[in-house]
């Protein structure tokens, strides 16, 4: 689908859907972007309290009168149709990922089906949902089984939006509790998209919100709602500081998924030219805009020039340009705010003394538009901001080391700990490394290949609770135990003598 063909699909005005209807609820709108021009795509609805709380109410009545005691198999059927829907426009959800993210085509098209994979996922974990017995003869039978919680609000990020939507989306309706979503303002147009397929499949009405707008507004009065118990939030570290103060008079359940600064560690007996790949694809795809990007190249010291020399070489080779065709590697970074933030980092080198091995500037074909090179910074030191703080863009710090123990303490010198890669032959050593390495996931010698079955989440300040297979349920659902008494066991008399 070509740009044109996209801008088509856009409309003109993106509304909240509150109880199964697309809703005006205020006067107040705001710009969605296209990130390769700047200039404007569509107007979004900008979400107050009063929207918030209608959404709220609507989910909270459909929660106790229908879906809490939805059989599991029901409700998987509605998930499998939302599936179904999303891979019959996978083009069109995927052209629409694209203008509005500048992430390159290739790319979104096999997010989209990770994306519906997402439903499907958890439609099946639907019907497997199971409690536990606790037998204790001869008096006792107890028992423990998950019940859902009630309205969740799921407060997503403009990176990889519908994919994160999706994936808090599915675990949320499979587990039985109902959703009020609050896209990011950078990224709504997909979110619009889902929507609409969602209703098409006829999810009861109040099952399913969204209300649009800016998270000081919208996200904010989601957060403070009393009958919204929980929140899965995805997004920056300080951004879920504020959330957990602001959450914490109703006492809210939170899971967060935040930033993070990831290392990748290759050690001098590494595959080469597969740590040098995998390097590559860790940080410059989805434009540099993953959470999971293996920011930070800790290289031995031995094999450093070489690899340095490997990644700078094809570094220079990324092709950077319109995120609709698809030789693009690199498109627009989401937002001018966001390109301004990225390439200050980059600034960064006269006053900390690393070095911009390669990029570093807008390309000169592309002088509109939030377009920046691929970009390799060496003789980065651990202290440096750029090896501290997530930049979020395509940016790789290069950073050496001598030996396994000095490998390990820089890479766990960050107060993020999302995930780590760790590249080595020596079985010993790889295990080693990564039980000691301070993060929530590791990947042996491979870049992020996702398992939907494991605990996805980080420690340290990339996050607080695990989503994914079962570890999804444990936010989603709550733990009842029940102690059933099979006889007369004996009850102490009290006042009886
Ligand atoms: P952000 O924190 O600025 O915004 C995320 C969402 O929170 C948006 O919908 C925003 O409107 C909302 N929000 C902002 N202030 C709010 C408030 N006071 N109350 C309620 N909601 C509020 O993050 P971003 O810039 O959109 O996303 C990038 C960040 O997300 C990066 O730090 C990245 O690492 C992180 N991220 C983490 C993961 C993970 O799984 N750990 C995945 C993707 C992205």
């Amino acid at each position: 689908m070509t740009r044109s063909d996209t801008l088509a699909l856009v409309p003109d005005k993106i509304r909240h859907f509150i109880n199964g209807e697309f809703v005006d609820h205020s006067d107040a709108w705001f710009d969605d972007r296209d990130p390769a021009t700047n200039q404007s795509l569509t107007q979004v609805a900008s979400g107050d309290a009063a929207a918030v709380d209608q959404a709220a109410r609507a989910a909270r009545e459909a929660f106790q009168a229908v879906w809490r005691d939805l059989p599991g198999r029901d409700r998987a059927r509605y998930l499998n149709r939302i599936a179904d829907g999303m891979m019959r426009d996978r083009e069109a959800l995927a052209s629409l990922e694209t203008l509005d993210t500048g992430i390159p085509i290739r790319q979104t098209l096999g997010q989209i089906e990770r994306a519906a994979e997402n439903f499907r996922f958890f439609a099946e974990m639907a019907t497997r949902m199971t409690g536990e017995a606790f037998p204790n003869p001869p008096h006792f039978q107890n028992y423990a089984i998950r019940q859902p919680v009630g309205v969740a609000g799921l407060i997503t990020p403009w990176n990889t939006p519908l994919m994160l939507e999706t994936w808090k989306i599915a675990p949320c309706l499979a587990s039985g509790d109902t959703a009020v979503l609050k896209p990011a303002e950078w990224s709504p147009i997909t979110a619009e998209r889902l929507t609409r397929i969602i209703q098409e499949a006829d999810l009861p009405p109040g099952v399913f919100n969204v209300v649009h707008g800016l998270g000081e507004s919208a996200g904010a009065a989601l957060v403070s709602h009393p009958n919204v118990p929980l929140i899965s939030f995805t997004g920056e570290t300080t951004t879920g500081q504020e959330i957990m103060r602001n959450g914490a008079q109703y006492l809210k359940r939170f899971s967060m998924e935040l930033g993070g600064k990831s290392p990748v560690i290759v050690f001098e007996d590494a595959d080469f030219d597969r740590a040098v790949d995998a390097t590559l694809f860790g940080m410059f795809t989805l434009n540099g805009e993953r959470c999971t990007a293996g920011s930070r190249l800790l290289v031995q010291d031995s094999i450093a020039d070489r690899f340095e020399a490997a990644l700078a070489e094809r570094i220079r080779r990324i092709r950077v340009g319109d995120p609709f065709d698809e030789t693009t590697e690199l498109g627009p970074l989401i937002h001018e705010e966001h390109w301004q933030r990225v390439k200050s980092y980059i600034d960064l080198a006269q006053s900390e003394g690393f070095q911009v091995a390669v990029g570093g500037n807008r390309p000169a074909q592309w002088p509109q538009g939030n377009f920046l090179e691929a970009t390799l910074l060496t003789k980065v030191l651990p202290t440096m901001r750029v090896a501290q703080e997530e930049i979020f863009g395509p940016v790789l710090a290069v950073l050496r080391f001598h030996d396994e123990a000095e490998a390990v303490a820089m890479a766990n010198q960050v107060r993020y700990g999302l995930a780590a890669y760790v590249w080595t032959r020596d079985v010993a050593r790889a295990n080693r490394v990564s039980q000691a390495v301070e993060s929530g996931m590791v990947w042996l010698n491979s870049q992020n290949v996702r398992d939907l079955r494991t605990p996805f989440g980080g420690s340290k300040w990339s996050g607080i609770g695990r989503e994914g297979g079962v570890h999804s349920f444990d936010f989603y659902t709550e733990w009842k135990t029940v102690h059933v008494a099979l006889g007369t066991h004996p009850i102490p008399r009290v006042g009886a003598s």
